[in-house]
C-alpha cells in the first residue's frame, strides 16, 4: 500500500503554534480511513510544546521564535523525525502545510513576523525534497490522487 506522510494539523490534530489545527475535509479523509496516512508534526517531534511562539526563518535560515529565541535544533530535530518515518515505513510522498517555517512547500513568511509570504520551503520540507520526497501542499491534492492506486 502506498503511504503518505501528512501534516498532522492538516488531520486536524490541535498541534498548531496557537493550539489550533488546519484540518482539511475530503481526500485526506479518505487516504486515513484506508490507512495510508502517516501524520506527523515535526515541530512537536522536535521537542517543542502546543502552544508555543510562533517562528520564522531568517535570511541566515536560522529559525528565531517572536520572543527572539533560536528554536533551529528543535526545527531540524523534527525534520530529521519525518525522514525516519518516511524512511520506516518507504513513503515516497508528503503532503505538508503550506505557509509553514517547517512544512510549507512553496511560501513560507518573510522573517519579520509582520504575516508577510515569500516564496520558500520549509525545514522539513527541505530535507525530504533533498532525499527525493516528493512533497505537496494541501492545496495540491490534485496532483497527489494520481500517484494512488485505489487497489494499492
Ligand atoms: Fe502543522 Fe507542520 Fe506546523 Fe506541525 S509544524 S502545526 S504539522 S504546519
Amino acid at each position: 500500500m502506498v503511504k503518505i506522510l501528512v501534516s498532522a494539523c492538516l488531520l486536524g490534530e490541535k498541534v498548531r503554534y496557537d493550539g489550533g489545527d488546519s484540518r482539511k475535509v475530503g481526500l485526506l479523509e479518505t487516504w486515513q480511513a484506508e490507512g495510508r496516512v502517516i501524520p506527523l508534526c515535526p515541530e512537536v517531534a522536535g521537542g517543542l510544546p502546543v502552544p508555543r511562539s510562533p517562528a520564522e526563518i531568517q535570511a541566515d535560515d536560522r529559525i528565531i521564535n517572536i520572543e527572539h529565541e533560536d528554536v533551529t535544533d528543535a526545527f531540524e530535530r523534527g525534520a530529521q523525525k519525518a525522514l525516519e518515518l518516511c524512511k520506516h515505513h518507504q513513503i515516497e510522498i508528503a503532503i505538508l502545510k503550506e505557509g509553514s517555517p517547517s512544512c510549507g512547500s512553496s511560501l513560507i513568511n518573510n522573517g519579520n513576523f509582520d504575516r508577510t509570504k515569500i516564496p520558500g520551503q520549509g525545514i522539513t520540507t527541505r530535507l525530504l525534497k533533498a532525499n527525493h520526497i516528493r512533497v505537496f501542499s494541501e492545496n495540491e491534492l490534485d496532483q497527489v490522487a494520481p500517484l494512488i492506486n485505489p487497489s494499492d
